[in-house]
């Protein structure tokens, strides 16, 4: 089967710093592929570049065919690539199941005016998903009194009314604590085995990594410097002098 995604000789530069130089890699239907680097080594930038928000200077990111290079983001979005936005993107004013309910009309087409309360347009599609996140006892609740990783399960529910076929996460669980990142990934890990997404994402925590990951690319000063079976990575000499260390020795970096 061909990849969903193929992403050939990306490349973005800010000045003389050179973020990103010709990252390339396939990834397959099904697969999560994490991500990871030093702070700085360029992961943002890359998904910046697939998520439409920053041009590359070169290459090309193909989509089940279809190249990413120069959508925008509502374009890529409607394409099938999901992608989980920052808290400020959940509507605080709006009740836990309105958001929802606005992101699944925008995926249809309706119109998306954040100013106009959803009402009961697609409730029920929207109480499904909070369901598959575990949201559906706060549903009414409005959005501005969830506890931080209730917000984080909304964004995943917000995600998924896309109905993407590949999921692009950027540090998904930033802020949390240990317990609640592997309670939210355990989520991502079963949404996507049960919908047959595909995922990207990236994370600091190395044992979320090594426990979601069926396959990892470690990035450095904006190259590849490995890309494989996360033992095989958990075992590369260069990966291990660069980023994990000797924490990687133990599984507990
Ligand atoms: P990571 O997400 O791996 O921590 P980034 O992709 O955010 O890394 O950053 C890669 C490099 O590009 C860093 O040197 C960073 O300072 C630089 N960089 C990122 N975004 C910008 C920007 N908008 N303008 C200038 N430099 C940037
Ligand atoms: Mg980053």
């Amino acid at each position: 089967m061909s990849p969903v995604l193929e992403v050939r000789g990306l490349c973005k530069a800010f000045g003389g710093v050179h973020a990103v130089e010709d990252l390339h890699f396939d990834l397959h239907a099904g697969e999560r592929l994490a991500l990871i680097g030093p702070n700085g080594a360029g992961k943002s930038t890359s998904f910046q570049m697939l998520m439409g928000e920053l041009r590359p200077d070169a290459g090309t990111a193909r989509f089940e065919g279809v190249d990413l290079v120069g959508r925008d983001p509502r374009e890529i979005w409607s394409l099938g690539v999901g992608r989980t936005f920052q808290i400020t993107s959940v509507f605080a004013s709006m009740s836990v199941v309105e958001n929802v309910q606005t992101a699944l009309q925008a995926q249809n087409g309706e119109s998306f005016d954040p100013f106009r309360r959803a009402r009961d347009r697609r409730r029920e599609e929207a109480m499904s998903l909070l369901e598959r996140v575990g949201m559906a006892a706060q549903a009414d609740r409005p959005a501005s009194v969830l506890a931080y990783g209730d917000v984080k399960r909304l964004e995943f529910a917000i995600a998924l009314a896309g109905a993407p076929r590949l999921l692009l996460m950027d540090e998904p669980t930033a802020g949390m604590a240990p317990k609640e990142r592997h309670a939210l990934m355990d989520l991502v890990s079963g949404t996507v085995a049960e919908r047959g997404i595909s995922v990207l994402f990236t994370e600091h925590d190395m044992d979320v990594v090594f426990g979601h990951a069926d396959r990892i690319m470690v990035l450095d000063r904006g190259r590849l410097i490995a890309d494989g079976a996360p033992d095989a990575v958990r075992a590369d000499a260069k990966v291990r002098s660069v980023y994990l260390g000797s924490a990687a020795e133990t599984g507990h970096a």
